[in-house]
């Protein structure tokens, strides 16, 4: 017989579960990058720099220009399962924002040490709070900063030796952080991104109109516009705009295709099969198309809340949506058949 006031199962220390949490959403520095910016673009900011020294690793500061946090919110921003974005489950049925589980701040913080700068709107100065390990370690201090937030990281996975062995070069950790820059670069053309690296600016953004091609040229190349259709269709209350790239400019690998679904970048079974349909009579066989692809359409009709990374999503009708992406496909690939050489890039 066991003594009934011992236990083999215990709630687990708050820092271990936020570790825990951290081992799915953050990755690599790229993965932290990906979560900062959603976090800088939810606030409304227009310009988000980026500076990072050994390809994040070492250090990743974010300055955005966004709404900012509250002081009194600084400390709970960097508590799990906490958010301003969403409150009840209606919310959560209909997502406006990029962010909504809470887990992104607490999840960075528990692997990295971390210090937040942010001045809310409005207010006079801005506060700073400081981790380490997720143990906050001071009460806000007055810091002078302009409306907005910097958060700034050091030494990730210090804690977690582990996750740290599984890091890349740096040249390659670098490589996917700036294809996380690129990648939210053209989901809002209306915003300013920078990044430097080591001191030097190694991508500079300036913010340009929705569908100005010269973002699609600094992102994807020069030659991408020139040799895409520029589209847009709607269909109810779906509207699928962008560039769909020439079959002459197809590709022996699916590496320049982005879709985003309510400026969030997805991938999509339904999504990929739709436009692989759409293409299909144009394109040789083992030949990729370029794409370009933003549908926008009521976010009760979609479901987020599938994976925490958030790349994968659940239409509730596909049917409708794999039948408008594919058709719209279809019809631009025909109607720009006096553009479709049989000139083949790369
Ligand atoms: P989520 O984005 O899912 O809400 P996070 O852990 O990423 O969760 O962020 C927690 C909260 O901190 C956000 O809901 C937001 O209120 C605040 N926050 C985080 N980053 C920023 C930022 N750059 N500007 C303004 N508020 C921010
Ligand atoms: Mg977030």
């Amino acid at each position: 017989h066991t003594d009934p006031s011992q236990h083999r199962i215990h709630a687990l220390d708050p820092r271990l579960i936020n570790q825990i949490a951290a081992g799915e959403i953050i990755e690599r520095p790229a993965s932290m990058l990906k979560e900062l910016i959603e976090n800088a673009l939810d606030a409304g900011a227009t310009a988000i720099d980026v500076d990072v020294d050994n390809a994040g690793v070492k250090r990743l500061k974010i300055s955005d220009n966004g709404h900012g946090i509250l002081r009194q919110d600084l400390a709970m921003a960097l508590s799990r399962h906490a958010t301003s974005k969403i409150q009840d489950l209606q919310d959560l049925e209909q997502i406006a924002t990029l962010g909504f589980r809470g887990e992104a701040l607490p999840s960075i913080a528990s692997v990295t040490r971390m210090t937040i700068q942010s001045r809310e709107r409005g207010a006079e100065q801005g506060w700073m709070v400081s981790s380490d390990g997720n143990n906050l370690t001071t009460e806000p201090t007055p810091v002078a900063h302009p409306v907005g937030t910097t958060i700034e990281t050091r030494d990730l996975f210090y804690n977690t030796p582990a996750r740290r062995k599984f890091l890349r070069t740096d040249a390659t950790e670098f490589k996917h952080l700036d294809q996380i820059v690129r990648r939210m670069a053209l989901s809002r053309f209306d915003v300013a991104f920078k990044l430097s690296h080591n001191g030097k600016v190694v991508l500079h953004l300036p913010s340009v109109p929705a569908d100005d091609p010269r973002r699609l040229k600094m992102v994807c190349g020069d030659n991408v516009p020139e040799n895409s259709v520029y589209f847009t269709e709607q269909r109810e209350d779906m509207r699928l705009s962008g560039w769909a790239g020439l079959p002459s400019f197809s590709r022996s690998q699916a590496d320049m295709q982005y879709f985003f679904l309510n400026g969030r970048l997805i991938r999509d079974k339904t999504i990929v099969h739709a436009v692989r349909l759409g293409y299909q009579d144009v394109l040789f066989h083992g030949r990729h198309p370029v794409y370009v692809l933003y549908l926008e359409m009521d976010p009760a009709r979609v479901d987020v809340n599938v994976h925490p990374t958030k790349h994968e999503v659940r239409f509730r009708e596909s049917g409708a949506v794999h039948s408008f992406v594919f058709r719209s496909l279809q019809r631009v690939m025909s109607s720009s058949a006096g553009e479709v050489g049989s000139l083949q890039v790369d």
